[in-house]
């Protein structure tokens, strides 16, 4: 089997799964206890906030730990509309967002907040001139990401981020930067952010973990009650081992992502060239997206058969993003980029780690070809 999902969950690092085990084993301390073993573990906590801290080019007082993107992004979005209630009550945000994005702003709607959703492009792109021209005298928050999760295309974050700052600047900026941390170059400071959510899990770290940039001097409305962890802005016991071992994988990330683009961009490159000589297939993915990501629609053909189809030729690919892939209904993002309905039911995607191969790509294409065969084979003899 070939694991082609790694934009949904990548597998640990070799040192990330034995820093995890080495820490539950010793470090199981509470690091607010105030004995030895206590004041060890909140050393290594503040370490691991350094080493993010250094990644992210931020100070380490401006990273939190949570316990994943989706926890990152809910505080980012609800912590800020509610904290800032005195400036306003409206949100800016995009049909691309992760649904931890997108449902925390249409919650927020239900209960009074006002939300623009602004629509990218067919390359699925926003334009920097249209958020901006959304932002307005009460806009609290402007929440777009850096890489969509689905399609893999790249936001023009630094002009969003300038653009946003020129029309308001007490409008908060957010960047959701989980596909595109450790693939493309840029950080909060580069976007002009006021807040960055992160998850080790998505870059060979460990899961239970996620990080929340948030510059000096922003505040949050906390959405856990507790103890006075992460600043008092997250309450809970933290995952130590989660916590070490996720700032590995960033630091290793951040280290590595000059050779991770330059081996897996020519394999992507190739995948998207055969993929174009397919009549079949229409993609969603250009050679502008991120390098990890390329998706693509059989129209008419509901992604999941096709999914099972290239599962029984060795290949574990997705729907669409992990999160979305159990829903019956067409894509948000591929309809929002003028996809018809019958291309936003039958999404795939192929999302590409540091391990993958020539090999494993010429065994992909292989493998699409004997599916799109099956599967004709299969429409025929239903009619
Ligand atoms: N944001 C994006 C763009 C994602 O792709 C994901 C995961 O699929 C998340 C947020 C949520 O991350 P986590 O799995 O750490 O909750």
């Amino acid at each position: 089997m070939i694991y082609w999902d790694y934009a949904a969950a990548a597998p640990p690092y070799d040192e990330v799964a034995r820093t995890v085990e080495q820490l539950m084993r010793l470090h199981y301390a509470n690091p607010s206890s105030l004995h030895r073993a206590g004041a060890e573990a909140a050393a290594l906590i503040e370490r691991a906030r350094e080493v993010c801290a250094a990644a992210l080019g931020v100070l380490p007082g401006e990273i939190k730990f949570t316990s994943g993107a989706t926890e990152s992004n809910n505080l980012a979005i609800k912590g800020i509309a509610l904290q800032y209630t005195n400036r306003g009550r409206h949100i800016i945000t995009t049909e691309l967002e992760h649904p931890s994005i997108y449902e925390s702003c249409l919650q927020l709607q239900s209960m009074g907040w006002e939300v623009t959703i602004v629509r990218p492009d067919e390359d699925g792109v926003v334009k920097p001139e249209e958020v901006a021209g959304a932002v307005r005298r009460d806009t609290v928050l402007v929440s777009v990401m850096h890489v969509n999760n689905e399609i893999g295309s790249v936001q023009p974050l630094a002009e969003i981020g300038r653009a946003v700052k020129a029309a308001n600047p007490r409008t908060l900026f957010h960047v959701d930067g989980v596909q595109g941390f450790g693939k493309l170059p840029g950080g909060p400071r580069d976007f002009g952010a006021d807040l960055y959510s992160l998850s080790p899990h998505k870059i060979r770290g460990p899961r239970g973990v996620g990080l929340l940039y948030v510059k000096e001097g922003t505040q949050l409305f906390p959405l856990l009650s507790g103890g006075s962890h992460e600043g008092g802005l997250r309450a809970g016991t933290e995952n130590l081992p989660a916590i070490v071992a996720g700032a590995k994988a960033v630091r290793m990330a951040a280290e590595r992502r000059g050779e991770f683009v330059s081996r897996i961009l020519p394999l992507r490159n190739r995948l998207l060239a055969f993929l174009r000589n397919i009549p079949e297939f229409s993609l969603n993915s250009s050679e502008e997206g991120a390098p990890h990501i390329v998706h693509f629609s059989y129209p008419g053909m509901k992604g999941e058969v096709m999914a099972r189809q290239l599962e029984q030729l060795g290949m574990l690919v997705s729907t669409r993003s992990a999160c979305s892939s159990k829903l019956a209904e067409p894509s948000r993002v591929l309809l929002a980029i003028g996809r018809d309905e019958h291309a936003a039911l039958g999404g795939i995607r192929i999302s590409f780690g540091d391990e993958h191969t020539p090999a494993d790509v010429a065994a992909l294409e292989q493998a699409l070809l004997g599916a799109v065969k099956a599967l004709k084979i299969a429409e025929g003899g239903m009619r």
